[in-house]
Order: structure tokens, then sequence, then C-alpha cells
């Protein structure tokens, strides 16, 4: 579907309030003014707009909520926002990553001269075997689950040494307690065949301008939201941080107020609509009374956390990688990544900082572990990886995310649609984003969700509920890029 900017209304028009001023609540609030709504309001929680896509300073060296690359995957029309509002702040640079399997390096995204080269021939023959003897494996048994359809498709050798380990760190439950669906998202090459044609695809005369390449804003990931920021707030958007939301009131089937607090006190507000891109399991919380079986629903389904590591090193380069990826259980973190590669910055001088992914629930041992004692962990994980710092460490400090992943386990689709199915049988509410939709996505999808909502809002700010149908099952088809 497309999404072409109009006009709808004129002037005021309805009054629209935007919860969550991540990607999505963003993206909302510039398509919303661009198509000339005029009584728009965003309420954020944090003091800062940009939600997990955002950026911050950590002595000097601008850092991301782990890594982050816009994907050259977004839809057209959301890439040539993007490229319109950043101009000649969006770096088109080559990926240049490292995963470890089987104990060696091997650049990723995997490069087929590069794999034949590096990879233990023991591990690289296994590989070819599984490809060969696909059509005569036995299919698993008993109900599909992550585990079954990787195994089925991409077969034993690196559905246990690469994708059983990781998702065990990543969400913390065996790949068999997973559900299908996170396969669909997150695998992209489902066969050997597949991962191969992708190889293939990065060869010098076989590629395409992006492939192998990732879209980066010179000044950080969240310089995207900035950008949109911005543009929203100099069309008349309203944006109200560090606002907690107390309640909204429903009437009947329709929600009509809500109810917020800030450092002025308490305020009341009627709305014709609301668009919420806040955690779907928060937002049932916050609206008056849901059914029973929404509540239980809403309690059960489950969000991982993350902790993110920023050990500030004083060099001015650790490695020449943007990323390094550890599926190996022997570390707890998922990724490190370099933010000054991202963006090739050389400035600022003799410092670098290097961010470590740590997969992890509040209430686990390492969310209440000081940043001191984090920091000479991660440390030690490098040093047992075979990157050991021998530079002096200036200091770690950390950024937790209660809200990192939507956790796919085998029950979490019944419990999605109760609560989904719910939410979406209210007038005056429209929900969408990562956290509303429980959509495990890149930001570019989260522009897209955004997109197609205020596509299906007319000049009252009434929705047509046939066409947002029709753009939830293309949200469904959304895969991740990593
Ligand atoms: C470790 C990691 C790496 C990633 N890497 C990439 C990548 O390389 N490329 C990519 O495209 N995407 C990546 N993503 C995904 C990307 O971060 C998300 O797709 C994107 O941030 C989703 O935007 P959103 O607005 O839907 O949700 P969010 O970014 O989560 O924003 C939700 C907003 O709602 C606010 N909020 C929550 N509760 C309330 C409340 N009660 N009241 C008011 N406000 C509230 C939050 O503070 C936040 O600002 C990554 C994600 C993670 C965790």
């Amino acid at each position: 579907m497309t999404h072409e900017p109009d006009s709808k209304t004129a002037g005021d028009g309805p009054r629209i309030i935007i919860l969550g001023a991540g990607p999505a609540g963003l993206a909302a609030a510039h398509a919303l003014s661009r198509a000339g709504y005029g009584r728009i309001s965003v309420v954020e929680r944090a003091p800062v707009a940009g939600g997990n896509s955002g950026s911050f300073e950590v002595e000097g060296v601008t850092c991301d909520f782990g890594s982050h690359r816009f994907h050259p995957a977004a839809e057209p029309a959301v890439m040539a926002d993007v490229k319109a509002l950043l101009g000649d702040d969006l770096l088109l640079r080559p990926r240049h990553g490292r995963i470890r399997l089987g104990g060696r390096w091997i650049h990723f995204p995997l490069k087929l001269g590069d794999a034949m080269l590096r990879l233990p021939k023991g591990f690289a023959a296994s590989l070819i075997a599984d490809s060969a003897l696909k059509p005569l494996r036995r299919k698993t048994n008993g109900p599909r689950s992550f585990s079954s359809v990787l195994y089925d498709g991409l077969g034993p050798t690196i559905s246990e040494s690469f994708y059983f380990p990781y998702v065990r760190k990543l969400w913390g439950l065996d790949p068999d307690k997973l559900a299908v669906t996170l396969a669909e998202r997150r695998v992209s090459s489902g066969s050997v065949g597949k991962i191969l044609m992708k190889m293939l695809r990065l060869l010098p005369g076989l590629r395409n301008e992006t492939a192998g390449r990732f879209y980066y804003p010179r000044g950080g990931f969240g310089q995207v939201s900035q950008a949109m920021l911005d543009r929203a707030r100099e069309t008349g958007v309203e944006f109200r941080f560090e606002t907690e939301i107390t309640r909204l009131e429903r009437d009947g089937e329709r929600i009509t107020a809500i109810h917020t607090r800030d450092g002025a006190g308490e305020r009341r507000e009627e709305a014709d609509l609301i668009l919420s891109t806040i955690p779907l399991t928060a937002l049932t919380r916050l609206i008056d009374t849901p059914p029973q079986d929404v509540t239980e629903a809403a309690r059960a389904i489950r969000f991982r956390g993350m902790i993110l590591l920023y050990l500030v090193l004083e060099t001015d380069r650790f490695t020449e990688f943007d990323a390094h990826y550890f599926p190996e259980p022997s570390v707890p973190i998922s990724r490190m990544s370099e933010p000054k590669n991202y963006s090739a910055a050389t400035e600022p001088r003799g410092v670098t900082v290097l961010c470590a992914e740590l997969p992890c629930d509040p209430g686990e041992p390492w969310w209440e572990m000081p940043d001191e004692e984090l920091g000479e962990r991660f440390q030690g994980w490098l040093g047992d990886l075979g990157l050991p710092v021998t530079v002096p460490v200036r200091r770690c400090e950390t950024r937790r995310l209660g809200y990192a992943y939507p956790v796919y386990d085998l029950d979490y689709q019944d419990r999605f649609a109760k609560i989904d199915d719910w939410l979406l049988g209210l007038d005056g509410l429209l929900v969408f984003g990562r956290q509303g939709l429980f959509a495990h996505d890149n930001t570019h999808h989260a522009f897209a969700m955004a997109y197609g909502a205020v596509d299906c809002i007319d000049g009252e700010g009434r929705v047509d509920r046939a066409k947002w149908d029709r753009y939830r099952a293309e949200f469904a088809t959304h895969t991740v890029e990593d």
C-alpha cells in the first residue's frame, strides 16, 4: 500500500493525542501534521524522544541503544522520507562485522570467499551435507516451534551452532519453547540455499548499490527520530515529555478522555482519537476496567529486557569492526558494537566506547548489579573471546530497557489475540508500533505502521477499520533485518 500525503482537514480538525514519542509516535505526528491535521499532542513519559531508537552521548561519543542500522529494505515511501529529512547526513556505510562460529571469526554478513577460507573445515562440510541431505532428512515430530522450523529448514549444524544458542541468550528460553512466528519474523534465510544466495548477492558484479550496506545518520541513529520531532514541532505539534498517563476513560465501547500527570499537576483532556504506541500491557492497565480474560492475558504476555553496557576506553578505536556477534553460550552478551565505527567518526580523539548487549529481565541478578561490576565482567568476557582490553578503561555506564523484545513463547499468540481483539473493538483508539502490536520489527516498520494508521483516519478523526485490517495483514509480513 502507498501512503500519499494529502490535506484531509484544514486548520483545527479533530483532537488527536499520540501516546509515546518513539519512532512510531513521531512518524504518526509527522504524517498527521503533513496531512493538515492541526490539533495534535504527543505524550511521552521519558524526558526525550526516540524510544529505543534514540541516541545520547557518553564522554562525547554518540551512542545508540545497542547496534542500530537503518536498513535499505525500508519501504520506498519511508526511505524517501528519511532521505529527505536527513539529506547529506544520511550515510550509506558498508557493513563490517564479525561473528564467532566454532571458535573462529567470520565476516558478518557472511561473505562467500571469507566463509570458505575461515569456517572450520568440519563445520563447512556439515553445512554442505545438511543442505544436500535435506530432502532425505526426517521432519521433526510434535508441535511446530522455532526449533522444529529451523531444524527442518536449515539442518542441525547452523541451528545448533548459531541460532539455538543465540535465541537462548536473547529470550532466555529453549528454542522448542518459542513460537514459529519468531522464525518467520527473524530468519529471512530459511534454507542453506537462501543463505548461499545472500552471499552470492554480495559478490562484486552481482550486488546492487545497497547490498551489504546500511544507512546511518552522521549524528547517530537517533537523528532520524530527532528530525521527525523537529519537523512535527515546526508544524505545530505539541510535545509533552516527562508526562505520566494515569488513566484512559472509557464510555461503553469508546475511549473518550485521557488523564495525565506532570510537573505542573494533573490534567484531563477529551480527544476524538488516541493513537497508542506504548506497550499494550501498560495500555490495557490504563483503560477503565478491561474484561477479566484480557487483564489476565496482559499480565501473562511478556517483554524481554536488556542491559546496555557502555565501556569507555582511552584509545581512538578498539577494532575496525562495527559489530561483533556472539552466539556462543560461554558469554551472556549477544552482541558488541563500537559506535564510532557506525558513522566512521574520528572525533572525539583518544576515546572510544564499546556497547555490549546483555539480554536480561528485571529481577535477574545482572539487572541489580552496579555499573562498575558489570564493566569488570564485560572486560572479562572480552578477554575470554580473544579480545582483551589492553588500553586504559575510564569507566562503564549502563542503560536498562524494560521493553527490548516481545517474547514469542508458545502461548503468546492466544494472549496477544485476546488483548488485540478487545483493543480493536474500542472506538476512539488505534494501537500500533513495536510495543503496541507486540511486533518484533525494525524502525522502518514502526514508521510504516504509523503512516498506515494515518492513512486510515478521516477528517473527523474516525478510523476506516476495513482499511486498517488490510494494513494489519501487511504488517504481519514484516521480516526483521539484523
Ligand atoms: C537492541 C536493539 C537493537 C535494535 N536494532 C535495530 C536496528 O539495527 N535497526 C532497526 O531498524 N531497528 C532496530 N531495533 C528496533 C527499534 O529499536 C524499534 O523497532 C523501534 O524503536 C520501535 O519504535 P516504537 O516507537 O514502536 O517503540 P519504542 O522505540 O519502544 O518507543 C515507545 C515509546 O513509548 C514511550 N512509553 C512507553 N510507555 C509509556 C507510557 N506509559 N506513557 C508514555 N510514554 C510511554 C517510551 O518511552 C518510548 O519513547 C532494535 C531494537 C533493540 C532493542
